[in-house]
């Protein structure tokens, strides 16, 4: 039996080998720090379709439910009430969490090891994050068999596609209004997030590098005393190779991430299952995939779209949100059904078709 080797113990780097370790595999997993779960980079909020996606219960990881988001444009806002809660995870002890599961499955961990050199005949598992090297070496390949055709040599430049994201944890001076709500302030070419811990802790974050800014735009509207701050890198989804020979990549590493809200929890540990299966009834992983990367293209289009939208663009879209059959719609489906809310939405409003058609650049 071959062994596999798997880089990364971030949560997808962990579930995978608890999966492929339940099916009997001799797993080893190496992660470069030291303490599983640290740092913390992550605003941790996932919709509840996370709970079809494992077979074990996250509850004791589980901060708060959030049952309302509120999204505001510069003129207008809405409330959205979800039919199904939305969770805020407690992102150290989740990836505990499954670590501990993928350990008692048999896989094997070696904290506080980078791995820089690997050897050729095993199945190495790239789940080493955004700047992900085993991503850098299969695409390379890709590249350089591209490169012989000056024609297909569009996608060159696209591999190392990344963001980044500024929060800072808070303590608010007053009681948080409601605990379950998570306020949303769309921006040119980014947007602000308010996710409550609980009623008086909350997750202040932002798109983009620029803590300062994050923090004027926060001292507007909240009186707080800063617990922490956080950053990270964001993957954007390109159409990466994700296999090749004994080589795959997964989680951000292959850029399994939902691009609307830059959610890769749920879609990470979807594609950690696909990658089992392909190993252990010798599928073609690319192939596998399809479903979820078409889902995650249309997630990239979409936020290709808003980082060109200007305020009014904003404000109208809000607007239309507001339709009651349109926010109804917002309401029970949740975001990571992006193909059934699109599919819906324009019968419902047809003024949406004008946005989708731009977002395709029909025109
Ligand atoms: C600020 C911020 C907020 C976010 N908020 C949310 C959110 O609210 N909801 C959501 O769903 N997603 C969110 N995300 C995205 C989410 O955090 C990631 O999608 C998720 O962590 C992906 O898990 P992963 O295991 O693929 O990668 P990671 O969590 O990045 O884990 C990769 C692991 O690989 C290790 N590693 C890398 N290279 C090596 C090496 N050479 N040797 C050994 N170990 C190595 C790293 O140390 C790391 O532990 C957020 C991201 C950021 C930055």
């Amino acid at each position: 039996m071959k062994n596999i080797t798997i880089i990364g113990a971030g949560p997808i780097g962990s579930y995978v080998a608890y999966l492929l370790a339940k099916q009997g595999k001799k797993v080893e997993v190496y992660e470069e720090h030291k303490k599983i779960g640290k740092p913390v980079q992550c605003a941790g909020i996932v919709t509840s379709s996370i709970k079809n996606v494992l077979d074990f219960s996250i509850e004791s990881c589980i901060k708060n439910k959030i049952k309302k988001i509120e999204v505001h444009s510069k003129n207008h806002c809405i409330e959205f009430n979800l039919k199904n809660l939305d969770f805020v995870l407690d992102r150290e002890k989740f990836d505990k969490l499954i670590y501990k599961q993928a350990k008692v499955a048999g896989a094997k961990f070696h904290l506080g090891k980078k791995v820089t050199r690997f050897e050729k005949n095993k199945i190495i598992i790239g789940a080493d994050g955004p700047l992900s090297m085993i991503s850098k070496l299969i695409n390379k390949n890709k590249n350089q068999d591209k490169n012989k055709d000056k024609n297909k040599n569009k996608n060159k430049n696209k591999k190392h596609k990344i963001s980044f994201a500024v929060q800072a944890r808070v303590k608010t001076r007053t009681k948080i209004k409601d605990k379950n709500k998570v306020i949303i302030f769309l921006k040119s070419k980014s947007f602000v997030w308010f996710i409550p811990e609980s009623s008086n802790v909350a997750r202040i974050g932002m798109i983009g590098k620029n803590i300062k800014e994050l923090m004027l735009f926060i001292k507007e509207k909240y009186e707080y005393k800063i617990l922490e701050y956080q950053s990270g890198i964001l993957p954007c989804y390109v159409r990466k190779k994700v296999h090749q020979n004994n080589l795959f990549i997964v989680g951000d590493a292959a850029g399994h991430i939902k691009e609307t809200t830059y959610g890769g929890i749920v879609p990470g540990l979807r594609a950690a299952k696909i990658l089992t299966k392909s190993i252990i009834e010798c599928k073609n992983y690319e192939k596998e995939l399809k479903k979820l990367k078409k889902e995650l293209w249309i997630h990239h289009k979409i936020r290709e779209f808003l980082d060109k939208f200007s305020e009014k663009d904003y404000d109208l879209l809000v607007k239309l949100a507001k339709r009651p059959k349109v926010k109804r719609l917002f309401e029970k489906v949740d975001r990571d059904n992006i193909i059934k809310i699109i599919s819906k939405l324009f019968f419902i409003e047809p003024r949406f078709l004008y946005f989708f058609l731009r977002v395709f650049r029909v025109f």
